[in-house]
């Protein structure tokens, strides 16, 4: 199919956006497990509850836009999700293994982010504001992991300096 209107381009873009949330919500277990700090695992849990919402809201996206809800595979989202999973493999000492799942979540929220952020511009600009609406709840969510992320990574690391 080409690709003519920016409505098909945010069709396109839903379509990946699926697949990463998919591939993310396959990977956030094994990062969990992973993970030796509590709050580092609980926060990997609670964004698994989290973007299984994503993946509602992208199929509730596409029904608003008259849309069959179909995954394009993401090689974005692929190719992050592997770079965690080699550091899951990693023999590192705990905190060493916890400040790298960190590092890779972080490249996985600033992915979503930058694609939520174009997906709500999209769908703003083609009178699609229910869907803008509805992702940027998305956009919200990712955002805040981030941050949590950081804040979580400050203290494990001046924890890990202190000993
Ligand atoms: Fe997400
Ligand atoms: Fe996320």
């Amino acid at each position: 199919m080409a690709l003519k209107t920016l409505e098909d381009a945010l069709i396109d873009e839903l379509k990946d956006l699926l697949s990463a949330e998919q591939q993310i919500a396959k990977a956030l277990p094994k990062m969990a497990k992973a993970a030796t700090n509590p709050d580092l695992k609980a926060g990997f849990l609670q964004h698994l509850e989290e973007t299984k919402g994503h993946v509602d809201r992208l199929k509730q996206a596409f029904e608003l836009m008259g849309k069959a809800a179909r995954a394009k595979t993401c090689e974005a989202a692929k190719g992050l999700i592997k770079e965690g999973e080699e550091v899951i493999e990693e023999d590192a000492e705990p905190h060493v293994k916890d400040a790298f799942l960190i590092a890779a979540g972080q490249k996985v929220e600033h992915y979503e982010i930058a694609s939520y952020g174009t997906v709500c511009a999209w769908a703003n600009i083609t009178g699609h504001k229910d869907v803008a609406k509805l992702l940027h709840l998305t956009l919200e969510e990712e955002k805040a992991t981030d941050v949590r992320l950081t804040a979580l990574s400050d203290n494990l690391n001046s924890e890990a300096k202190a000993t």
